[in-house]
């Protein structure tokens, strides 16, 4: 497998929550309704044992009741539910940082690179379980697969319905594994496509997996090829860090090899630093909206940030906020040492649309710097550079030799 992507799914996330509130036993049935007080209200979640019973969520109280009359009726506690999920993203993050949150009771994780530390995908996953049973008392189910999409539905269509809560779906077994299923199992196809699907004779993901591609887009457009190659197994959208509060950052910061009194030179190397920046952001396929600046020297120094109205991670924009700060704040002082960094990050949309449109389609200077990583990484850092990193005062070739091509 290129990649180990997880899905974690909280079983029965709402009612195992308020089951723990109200300290009742897993065996006593519970649901969640809006207005415990009201047979007309619906139930917003049913604990497994209710369901057992026949109650689905979104049923009347009233109906519910008369399946099974023992049951618990609670209200609803939507900050619990909002923290648990947030204590849910802080356990996993001990695994890696590539934590993505789904929904309030869903996350993806991206672990690949974590086996090392941890173990094989299955075992890591088997760890994630026990620490959050052990740690908040909620069962989780988890999918496994090379890409979000084969991991969504390795959990919904697999480890949902296994003993041990944890399925693995391989690329190379799709066609004994999620073919035979019926179309309406595929991830995202939704009703209204599904039973278009339908219509035109599609009744397994298989069915559907077997049409020509070109003939599938000239049907359905974008959204049906994009639908296609998920039946294919394919997907590139990239698990985002999560941004949960806008906590993180990606900063970077250089100690100079003098003390700069030129504006010209200090420019110079804040750009460096902008490009390093952005380049970390875009591998982890984020953009920013804050921008901040720190400079300082034996005679003083600042540390401000502004931010933008629109996030980015193009080197040149995060270099524009940077001069307004210098502008703004340095008094002429000599610096020695700069710090750049980008917060308030979010996942990079306009990547994430490169799925549905070609590539010419995204601006060009978002796909300049994604061009220009690549090139930096297949042939080295400083295959590809700025001009003004050839002056004098400049820092980028320097630092890339001396640390083996590897920007850390
Ligand atoms: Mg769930």
């Amino acid at each position: 497998m290129n990649r180990a992507v997880f899905l974690i799914d909280m079983q029965s996330f709402f009612a195992s929550v308020e089951q723990q509130r109200y300290q009742l036993s897993p065996g006593e049935p519970l649901v969640v309704s809006g207005d415990p007080s009201r047979p007309s209200g619906v139930i917003l979640a049913a604990c497994p044992i209710a369901k057992q019973a026949g109650v689905q969520n979104g049923e009347r109280l009233r109906e519910a009741l008369l399946k099974c009359p023992s049951l618990t009726v609670v209200p609803p506690h939507m900050q619990d539910y909002i923290d648990y999920s947030l204590q849910i993203t802080e356990l996993l993050e001990d695994f890696t940082d590539r934590v993505e949150p789904y929904s309030i009771d869903e996350q993806f994780l991206d672990v690949s690179g974590s086996e090392y530390l941890f173990g094989s995908p299955e075992t890591i996953a088997l760890q994630i379980q026990e620490k959050i049973m052990e740690k908040l008392g909620l069962y989780s189910r988890i999918g496994i697969g090379e890409n979000k999409v084969l991991a969504k539905m390795a959990c919904d269509t697999f480890a949902k319905k296994n003993s041990r809560g944890i399925f693995t779906l391989h690329k190379n077994s799709l066609s004994q594994e999620l073919w035979p299923l019926p179309i309406e199992k595929l991830f995202r196809a939704g009703k209204k496509m599904s039973r278009n699907l339908r219509l035109r004779g599609v009744q397994t993901i298989g069915d559907f997996a077997a049409m020509e591609a070109e003939q599938v887009r000239s049907i359905w457009g974008i959204h049906g090829q994009v639908l296609w190659m998920n039946a294919h197994g394919i997907d590139y959208s990239p698990v985002a860090l999560n941004t949960l509060g806008g906590r993180k950052a990606i900063g970077n910061g250089m100690t100079l090899p003098g003390e700069y009194a030129e504006e010209e030179d200090i420019r110079t190397v804040a750009l460096e630093l902008c490009e390093e920046v952005c380049r970390r952001a875009r591998k982890s396929f984020v953009t920013g909206n804050t921008v901040s600046l720190g400079v300082s020297g034996t005679e003083g120094g600042f540390h401000r940030q502004r931010t933008r109205e629109e996030a980015t991670n193009i080197t040149m924009e995060v270099f524009q906020t940077v001069t307004e700060l210098l502008e703004l704040h340095w008094d002429g002082t000599p610096v020695s040492r700069l710090h750049v960094s980008l917060s308030s990050l979010s996942p990079d949309n306009g990547l994430q649309l490169s799925l549905f449109e070609p590539p010419e389609v995204r601006t060009g200077r978002h796909q300049l710097g994604f061009t220009m990583d690549k090139l930096n990484e297949k042939y080295g850092r400083t295959s590809v550079m700025r001009a003004s990193s050839l002056l004098k005062k400049a820092q980028a070739k320097e630092r890339a030799a001396k640390i083996g091509g590897h920007y850390k």
